[in-house]
């Protein structure tokens, strides 16, 4: 078992001291080297600080059982620093965050639901179009690295590789972009020109310029998810109970069977969840087809993403290779049981993916699917938070309507960016709910003003007391 030597540094807005472990080499995958470092990503800014003015007295209500309803990226994310990273806010408020009990009621189990289990596992910080990064994009790099590295301490094989990504210009507009992008960031990215593409990648388009992410890496996220749940346990704080949630209210009180804390990391299926249909999130489900090669030759060394994106089995869980090729933006999708996004999967499913793929993945890899076996696919929902002027971000707040022993917490809208801002918003998430006070949430993803309606008698009960 891998165990990083820790030492302690500084990286959120309030300056709040967590251990991140040093730079840490884990075996090498079958293809991609998979060494893994903190500063692989190093912020180049100073990070802002929150002025004390800004930071509000904390709430009356001190977290004692909390129950987790989604244990994806968000909930299993938000359950770590749970138990690892609140120390110093439990301690300002006369507690110990060793008092805190974990609930995660998830109908399925780690590392397989929602969109989670279906996500492709790239990460990277810029946006399609590559001239910018998409929001908070260090933090969160840095984050997600952290806490993979964690999670690698309970696992035995590589939960992450560096292989770059490659992003193709397809037209003249996207070249024009990418050369702006390549000059704006040169330690990240790298332009090549129609005969380096050609030279490095033959199994490509021909006579197209690229731009190599030299930096990005491959999270292999069901992995990933288990094994932070073996280390989530070893805190023996947590259970996971293999059950849905449809009505906060059912488990919110303050009676011993009750949870004084609830937060709600529900991804595609919160709108279902009974008073939260008002919760504003785009779902967009996305399938991937799962290619296998007919011939050994037709190796894909390196992911690429140009609309589409075709990913590598970086670390060598299928006999043979697998290719993930993905994924269909279906915003029309009606799922009969939103529980299960992962596991209704049908020859109308498959049918679907191949109609939406065949031709953006020929435009970026001709032949690809006539090369390829197609054995399966994977699908999840995307849940999509409205855009903003500074593009998506997530939705972490605290819904209001719950009374003053008990809180009711919210964290969903990672979109598709899901491994990019999970961690860094499950920190600060974690931080706000022991120290009682929501402003520790960055306030772009704070934005919103939710409720958690009281039920019908309640309401009666409120008002007359009114
Ligand atoms: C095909 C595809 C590819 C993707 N690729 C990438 C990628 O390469 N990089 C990237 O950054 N992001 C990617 N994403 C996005 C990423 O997967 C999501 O942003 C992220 O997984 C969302 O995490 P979540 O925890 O909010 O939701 P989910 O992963 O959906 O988790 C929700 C959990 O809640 C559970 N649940 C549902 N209903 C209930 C209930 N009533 N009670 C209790 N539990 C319930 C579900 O079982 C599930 O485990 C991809 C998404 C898709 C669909």
């Amino acid at each position: 078992m891998l165990r990083p030597h820790l030492r302690s540094v500084t990286t959120d807005g309030l300056n709040a001291p967590i251990t991140f472990a040093a730079p840490l080499s884990v075996p090498s995958t079958r293809r991609g080297a998979a060494s893994l470092s903190l500063h692989h990503f190093a912020p180049k800014t100073k990070n802002r600080r929150v002025p004390r003015s800004n930071v509000a007295a904390p709430d009356e209500h001190r977290p004692n059982r909390v129950a987790i309803i989604g244990g994806g990226l968000a909930g299993m994310a938000t359950a770590y620093h749970l138990l690892n990273s609140t120390a110093r806010y439990a301690k300002k408020r006369a507690f110990s965050h060793t008092d805190l009990r974990l609930t995660i009621f998830d109908p399925a189990e780690p590392g397989s639901g929602g969109a989670s289990a279906a996500a492709a596992g790239l990460l990277h910080p810029f946006t399609p179009r590559m001239k910018k990064r998409v929001w908070a994009p260090l933090k969160s790099i840095n984050a997600t690295v952290h806490l993979v590295e964690q999670a690698q301490s309970c696992s035995q094989q590589p939960l992450i590789a560096y292989p770059g990504i490659l992003r193709l210009a397809l037209h003249e507009k996207q070249h024009n972009d990418f050369r702006i992008a390549a000059h704006r960031f040169p330690d990240e990215l790298e332009l090549l020109q129609p005969n380096q593409v050609a030279d490095r990648f033959p199994h490509l388009i021909q006579n197209v310029s690229a731009i190599f992410l030299k930096k990005a890496a491959v999270v292999d996220t069901p992995a990933y998810l288990q094994a932070l749940w073996r280390l989530c346990q070893q805190s023996e704080r947590i259970e996971w109970r293999r059950q849905a949630v449809h009505d906060v209210r059912h488990i919110l009180g303050n009676d011993t069977a009750s949870f004084d804390t609830v937060v709600i990391c529900a991804g595609a299926a919160i709108p279902t969840i009974e008073g939260l249909s008002h919760v504003p999130l785009r779902l967009c489900r996305g399938q991937n087809l799962l290619l296998k090669p007919r011939e050994q030759s037709y190796a894909h060394e390196t992911p690429v993403i140009s609309g589409k994106y075709v990913v590598p089995d970086l670390f060598g869980h299928t006999p043979g290779q697998q290719i993930v090729a993905g994924a269909t933006f279906e915003y029309d999708y009606q799922e009969d049981n939103p529980e299960t996004f992962t596991q209704h999967l049908c020859k109308r499913d498959t049918d679907r993916a191949l109609a939406e793929l065949k031709q953006p993945l020929h435009d970026i890899a001709p032949g690809l699917i006539d090369k390829c076996t197609v054995h399966g696919t994977s699908s999840g929902t995307r849940a999509l938070p409205p855009r903003s002027a500074d593009g998506s971000i997530p939705i972490v707040c605290k819904l209001s309507g719950t009374d003053r022993n008990t809180s009711c917490w919210l964290f969903s809208g990672l979109g598709s960016r899901g491994v990019l801002h999970h961690a860094y918003l499950a920190r600060m998430l974690a931080h706000a709910i022991v120290a009682g006070n929501e402003r520790l949430i960055p306030v772009d993803a704070r934005r919103l003003q939710l409720s958690l309606p009281l039920s019908e008698v309640e309401r009666t009960v409120a008002a007359c007391h009114g």
